[in-house]
């Protein structure tokens, strides 16, 4: 059996097809993610890294190619199964933290997992434990305005890996972050990939945070190499 977790092949998309405004941002794409791999995709700004994450996270579909989710075919799924594979199997974390501002850090962390009809009791246990997990177990009732940047995205790390991922799927994590708490942010961030055994696809800038995973993938001018 094939330990693929991702695959990408000959991807193609474009915006505004047919009008003056049209922009050609994947042509013909192919990756491979097996499992455990942390794989790092480094482009410049606009290249369409944006795009291709949110592809590969059933966020978006392509116009061409073939895509599959541990194995299974994905690029003309129904709704419900994007859904589905969205829940249980892809955690996404984004440059900005994206959590809901009314709800406390643990609750956020809860509430995909009630999406899955777990039990209240269960969701917070493990929304404690992840906290724990990156340090912020004496936050668990403050909302996400009243915690820095770098504890938002620890936050966001925890919501996107609540309901256990076989990939996580991250847009310039710590992009938003200083220097500094960048460093030590991403640097939870590997630990805890590392200490599930889930595979990831990591887009950044950063030639320094990249030389830390275990491949590198460049986007440009519409393709992989
Ligand atoms: P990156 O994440 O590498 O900065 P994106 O994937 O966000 O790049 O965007 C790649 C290109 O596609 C950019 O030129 C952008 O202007 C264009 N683009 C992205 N989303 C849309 C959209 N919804 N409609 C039209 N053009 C878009």
């Amino acid at each position: 059996m094939s330990d693929q977790v991702l695959n990408l092949e000959g991807i193609s998309k474009a915006y505004n097809i047919g009008k003056p405004n049209e922009v050609t941002v994947l042509q013909s794409c192919s990756l491979q993610i097996s499992s455990g791999q942390v794989v790092s995709l480094v482009a410049p700004s606009g290249a369409g890294k944006s795009t291709l994450l949110h592809i590969a996270g059933l966020l978006d579909s392509p116009d061409e190619g073939r895509l599959d989710v541990m194995g299974q075919s994905m690029a003309h799924a129904g709704d419900k199964l994007r859904t589905d594979m969205r829940r249980t199997t892809i955690g996404f974390v984004y440059q900005f933290h994206h959590l809901l501002p009314e709800f406390t850090a643990a609750e956020n962390i809860m509430l995909p997992q009630q999406a899955m009809g777990k039990r209240t009791s269960d969701t917070r246990r493990r929304a404690l434990e992840l906290l724990d997990q990156v340090g912020l177990a004496e936050r668990e009732h403050h909302r996400p305005g009243e915690l820095s940047g770098g504890e938002q995205q620890r936050v966001a790390f925890c919501r996107a890996l609540a309901n256990g991922p076989k990939l996580l799927l991250a847009d310039e994590p710590t992009g938003n972050l200083d220097p500094e708490t960048s460093d030590h942010v991403f640097g939870i961030l590997m630990e805890l990939v590392k200490s599930t055994g889930m595979s990831a696809l990591i887009a950044t800038h950063n030639l320094d945070l990249a030389s830390r995973m275990d491949r590198h993938v460049v986007l440009g001018k519409g393709k992989i190499t």
